[in-house]
């Protein structure tokens, strides 16, 4: 019986022999994390430019968060939403008034607040904008990434999320992104209840649409009646330089969808915001999970997001994306690996000049690790770069300066 690691090649073997082969890591094993830096097993740093997938916006184990979840810990858990608890309002009203909204709903993990995002919007679509029952349609946009329940899936264009999957749920219909055209044309069918989009597309490979196409999505939505439902699972909570993505073009919409850095990383923790003429339109029994809404969600969310206001992590987020960005476009002009730099804040990519079949990114990937640093690419070619926003600027070059010398050196 194994109890504990002391080699990466222990961790690795272990995990390949007893554990679901559904995801393909990088070879380091990591063993702790503060702030910008993880360490690995054998105790060499690395800078983190993942982020867990914008999870840990904060910083790995912010001492504040921590502590928030150790006092609550001693105190009370989880008691489900079979009773009240003493934290599950405060929370509420924090995040509402942070946002916006006049009702909350907490759930676990990003997948599951989408898929609550889902059931109001019809429930709406039947109940108050009157399409007929089982009818009703949310136009989703391709490349979209929602999570990985069958219900999202079958929203999803990607072959490989799909594929073997089968059957799908109905109801979605999949226009492309970023084009206000065919927007125009889906959102006038009168069964139409919701327009499910992210603000910028991360998983995808972070597409950054057009300035005014978030602006002119609201206004048609607003036209035909049809809820905006805004993921912003991996943009929201200061990312991409402001408090939420969609504040870039003062768009508010109907339905919020927030996860992974709501909890800094922390716990597993969504929410989804709405008005009381879509969130009320559930009653009780008619949704809910053991484990949302509970006591330490509560607290660690509250802090979570304290820490992120308090820190002005927008603020440096939008600073340094800016400098991020200025370094790869110098670099770009030093070579011609890489195709594009794009992005927002600090949810960047570059784009390597080879096809996504080809192993370049990823092996530009494994050197970035030989150097310090972890990133890994999404859909072949696409080297996303994210790093906790808790970063600054000598640390942003200094890790502009790794990704410089290992793409200037790098060989096929
Ligand atoms: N939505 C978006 C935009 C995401 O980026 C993700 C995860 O990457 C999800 C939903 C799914 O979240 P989870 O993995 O917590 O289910």
């Amino acid at each position: 019986m194994v109890e504990t690691i002391s080699t990466s090649r222990e961790a690795i073997l272990l995990e390949e022999q007893y554990g679901a082969h559904n995801y393909h890591p990088l070879p380091v094993v990591l063993t702790k994390g503060e702030g910008v830096f993880l360490w690995d097993v054998e105790g060499k740093r690395y800078y983190d430019f993942l982020s867990a997938y914008s999870a840990v916006n904060q910083g790995h184990c912010h001492p504040r968060i921590i502590n928030a979840l150790i006092q609550q810990a001693k105190e009370l858990t989880l008691t489900s939403r079979a009773f009240y608890n003493d934290k599950l309002g405060i929370a509420e009203k924090y995040v509402c008034e942070t946002f916006g909204y006049q009702k909350a709903l907490f759930m676990n993990s990003g997948a599951e607040a989408n898929e609550t995002a889902i059931k109001l919007a019809r429930k709406w679509g039947y109940t108050k904008k009157g399409i007929p029952d089982n009818q009703a349609v949310i136009v989703c946009v391709s490349q979209n990434f929602h999570g990985r329940t069958t219900t999202i899936i079958s929203a999803s264009s990607d072959a490989i999320a799909r594929s073997g999957f089968g059957p799908f749920m109905p109801g979605f219909k999949i226009v492309a992104y970023d084009n206000v055209d065919v927007l125009k044309e889906a959102l006038a069918n009168p069964d139409v209840c919701a327009l499910w989009i992210e603000p910028i597309q991360g998983e995808a490979g972070v597409y950054v649409p057009q300035a005014g196409y978030l602006k002119a999505a609201e206004e048609l939505c607003l036209k035909h009646n049809v809820l905006l439902m805004m993921d912003e699972i991996q943009t929201g909570i200061a990312r991409t330089g402001s408090m939420l993505a969609s504040d870039h073009e003062n768009v508010h919409p109907d339905i919020l969808i927030l996860g992974k850095a709501i909890s800094g990383g922390v716990l597993p923790i969504s929410v989804v915001l709405a008005n009381d003429e879509i969130m009320l339109v559930i009653k009780p029994g008619e949704h809910g999970s053991t484990f949302g809404g509970n006591p330490l969600a509560a607290v660690v969310c509250m802090e979570a997001l304290k820490v992120v206001k308090d820190e002005a992590l927008a603020d440096n987020a939008e600073k340094l994306g800016s400098v991020f960005r200025r370094r790869m476009e110098e670099l770009m002009k030093k070579t011609n690996l890489i195709l594009q730099v794009r992005g927002k804040g600090l949810l960047n990519a570059i784009v390597i000049n080879d096809s996504p079949q080809s192993e370049t990114a990823w092996n530009i990937c494994i050197d970035l690790m030989n150097h310090g640093m972890l990133a890994k690419p999404t859909h072949g070619n696409i080297i996303r770069l994210a790093p906790p926003l808790v970063i600054n600027e000598e640390q942003i070059h200094e890790c502009c300066d790794i990704i410089e010398q290992c793409v200037l050196n790098f060989r096929k």
